[in-house]
Parts: C-alpha cells; sequence; structure tokens
C-alpha cells in the first residue's frame, strides 16, 4: 500500500533528506586518488550520527557499512573497504541514507577521481540528466510510466542502457515502500501520482549492455560486459505546490 505523507510527515523528510544531502557533499570534498572506499564511508557515518541520524543502510539485510559504494563497472550496493583505493580516471558512485525523526532520505551520486574520459563524464552528465527528465513528469495526475519513460527515453537517446533489473522505490518510514519506480516504462500506464507521494527516483545507466550480476560478496552489482555504469539518486515529495527534492543540497549537483 502506498503511504501518502501530510505536510509534517514531508517537513520531516526534509530534514532526513538534507543531512543525507550533506553526506553526500563531504564524501565529494575528500574523494580523491589514494583516498579507500571505507574512509569515504566513516566520514559519511559520522556526519549522519553526529546530525541525530542513523545511516538507513546499516544492517539493512545485513549490510555491513553505512554508504553503498561502487567503482567503474560495479553498478550499485559495493561494499566499502579500507583495500579498495581510488585511483584518477575512476567514477565512484556512492549512494547514502539517512533516518531522521522517523523518515528516510535516499540519494545517490557519481564522481569522477580527478581527470577521467570523456565518455564517463558524459555518462555521469546523461544519468543525472535522466534523473531530472523523470523528475518533469511527476505531477499529480501523471502515472509511474510516464516517469520511467522520461528517463529511458534520456538514457537511450545518449546511445545508453538503463539497467532494469533494480529500480527506483516509494521512501519514507520504510526505506523500500510502494509503489516501485522502474526507470522504464510506457507512458500513462501505471500507478496514478497524487500529492503526499514520496519517491526515490534512482536511474542506474551503463554505457555498454543493461546486463548486470551479482558478486559472491552477496551484494556487488556488476555491468555483465565490464562497461561503466553510473547512478544517481534523490528522495522527493509530490505536494500540492510541486515537487520537492528533499536530498538536493548543491542544487548544480
Ligand atoms: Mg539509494
Ligand atoms: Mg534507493
Amino acid at each position: 500500500m502506498i503511504q501518502l505523507k501530510n505536510s509534517a510527515q514531508i517537513s520531516a523528510m526534509i530534514e532526513a533528506g538534507r543531512i543525507t544531502g550533506e553526506a553526500l557533499l563531504i564524501a565529494r570534498e575528500h574523494v580523491r586518488e589514494g583516498v579507500s572506499t571505507k574512509e569515504l564511508d566513516t566520514l559519511i557515518r559520522n556526519h549522519i550520527e553526529k546530525s541525530g541520524a542513523r545511516p538507513s543502510f546499516l544492517g539493512y539485510s545485513g549490510f555491513p557499512a553505512s554508504a553503498c559504494i561502487s567503482v567503474n563497472d560495479e553498478v550499485i550496493h559495493g561494499i566499502p573497504s579500507k583495500n579498495r583505493i581510488l585511483r584518477e580516471g575512476d567514477i565512484v558512485k556512492i549512494d547514502v541514507g539517512a533516518f531522521y525523526k522517523g523518515f528516510h532520505g535516499d540519494s545517490a551520486r557519481t564522481i569522477a577521481v580527478g581527470n577521467v574520459s570523456e565518455e564517463a563524464l558524459n555518462l555521469i552528465k546523461v544519468t543525472r540528466d535522466s534523473f531530472f527528465a523523470g523528475v518533469a513528469a511527476v505531477k499529480a495526475g501523471n502515472r509511474i510510466g510516464d516517469v520511467g519513460n522520461a528517463i529511458q527515453g534520456c538514457v537511450e537517446g545518449a546511445g545508453y542502457s538503463v539497467v532494469k533489473r533494480y529500480i527506483g522505490h516509494g521512501v519514507g518510514r520504510a526505506l523500500h515502500e510502494a509503489p516501485d519506480v522502474p526507470n522504464f516504462g510506457t507512458a500513462g500506464r501505471g500507478v496514478r501520482l497524487c500529492a503526499g507521494m514520496t519517491l526515490a527516483i534512482e536511474p542506474m545507466v551503463n554505457i555498454g549492455s543493461e546486463e548486470v550480476y551479482e558478486l559472491p560478496d552477496g551484494w556487488t552489482v556488476k555491468t555483465r560486459d565490464g562497461s561503466l555504469s553510473a547512478h544517481y539518486e534523490n528522495t522527493i515529495a509530490l505536494t500540492s505546490e510541486g515537487v520537492i527534492i528533499t536530498t538536493l543540497i548543491d542544487k548544480d549537483w
């Protein structure tokens, strides 16, 4: 069942979203060659806890860290490690959740480590653009299929592929709630959108094929063909006045 939020609940989600977004900004400041993904995870955890919140992912289905950090052909759910050292030319995806006053924020960014290829930069840009194409379709009366169709059109129009095995979701008191929010779909189909819905919209985009697989660690998801993948996610709230992007702190990022 879809849990609609009232304005007080959306205010709490804005606070949770702010903490989530701030944690990503702190991580971005520290992304550079030589840094381990574990160091980034620790910075994220410290910020969330110092803010009086709890890392949403820590212990979720047994996940052992506060952020999912995935490098290059890793798509999502990478486990931070002191042995995973970032190198110039890498792209790193950092996915963070914070639980505050009973509600979650959920947000991800893809960050270039130093100088990266033009193609990697374009992938990161298209993935972000596809999120905003999806958000432009979030209007009362529209349907979930309109959102996915807009994302898919943006991604495929650029010659890339949308990962279909993992999707966005409702978010609120639970990290994952109804409805499903696929990054693909048919316009005019699916759940009808209305004020009070809170969603995590999160395109995952591969340069090559959409095929992905999970590593034996039970978490890390990689592209089958080894091509680069990018991820961009925010938590949004649809209100009677329009869309609020709760986790977007730096409007240009
Ligand atoms: Mg996420
Ligand atoms: Mg999510």
